[in-house]
């Protein structure tokens, strides 16, 4: 493997995640982190490879962060026979991303003419088959969390989440970033789910492809933590696609 850019990055993660077991020795406000990857691209090979990377250059560091998977993305990884992928992803939460991602029509076009229960039918109709196939090829018994393609969000999707399996210890769990709801830039409970959303300030996005972003958003996340650990602690989340894994991975 080609020395990536990505080491700085690594350096971040390292920073975030051993600082803060430090940080709770001296009984400081805690801060945790989510760390997420939409894992969607089931069109390019070079995507499973780049994926099985990041899983295990995440696992050696003692790193267990959330590949929010595609059904499509599973199930292609089944039919190329990529059980080493499968394998490397398996150390991590396994969360969900729809079915087919942004194949129309999307959740928020299909649920817009919907009510509440229809909705949730109809949600758990379309994507249902999905997440059930991501739960076996996975090996899971019940998936992470759930969150939209693009920006295709819907209220009845986040009543609809324990119906397709996405209910870890038994509470639905909506993990994305976005504007549509959102309370205090934190974590919060909406449509019986435990919500992460809207999280504002307490978000950023790494850009894995190019280096010189890397410095840039460890401050940012060392920022954030310092603002949090002012008011008492508090949750970060940090999303990258795996799009950009290809380029910075490969
Ligand atoms: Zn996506």
């Amino acid at each position: 493997m080609k020395p990536f850019p990505g080491r700085a990055l690594v350096s971040l993660f390292l920073l975030v995640f051993v600082s803060i077991p430090a940080i709770a020795a001296v009984e400081k406000p805690k801060v945790n982190v989510i760390l997420w990857f939409d894992t969607e691209d089931y069109l390019l090979p070079a995507d499973d490879d780049a994926t099985k990377r990041l899983a295990q250059m995440l696992t050696e560091r003692g790193i267990r962060a959330t590949f929010k998977l595609v059904g499509e993305k599973a199930r292609v990884l089944e039919r190329r026979g990529r059980r080493d992928v499968i394998a490397a992803l398996k150390k991590h939460d396994i969360g969900y991303h729809a079915n087919f991602h942004s194949v129309h029509p999307t959740p928020s076009e299909y649920l817009a003419d919907c009510g509440l229960l229809d909705g949730i039918a109809e949600f758990a109709r379309r994507e249902g088959g999905g997440a059930a196939d991501v739960r076996r090829i996975l090996g899971v018994k019940t998936l992470a969390c759930y969150g939209q393609p693009g920006s295709s969000w819907a209220s009845q999707t986040i009543a609809a989440l324990k119906v397709i399996g996405v209910a870890p210890h038994g509470v639905p769990c909506y993990v994305d970033e976005g504007t549509h709801v959102g309370l205090d830039e934190q974590p919060f409970w909406y449509g019986d789910a435990l919500v992460v959303y809207h999280m504002g300030q307490n978000y950023t996005r790494m850009d894995l492809h190019d280096p010189a972003a890397v410095e840039p958003a460890k401050q940012k996340v060392l920022a954030i933590a310092d603002r949090l650990r002012g008011r008492g602690g508090g949750l970060i989340t940090v999303a990258a696609g795996n799009r950009g894994g290809v380029q910075a991975l490969c």
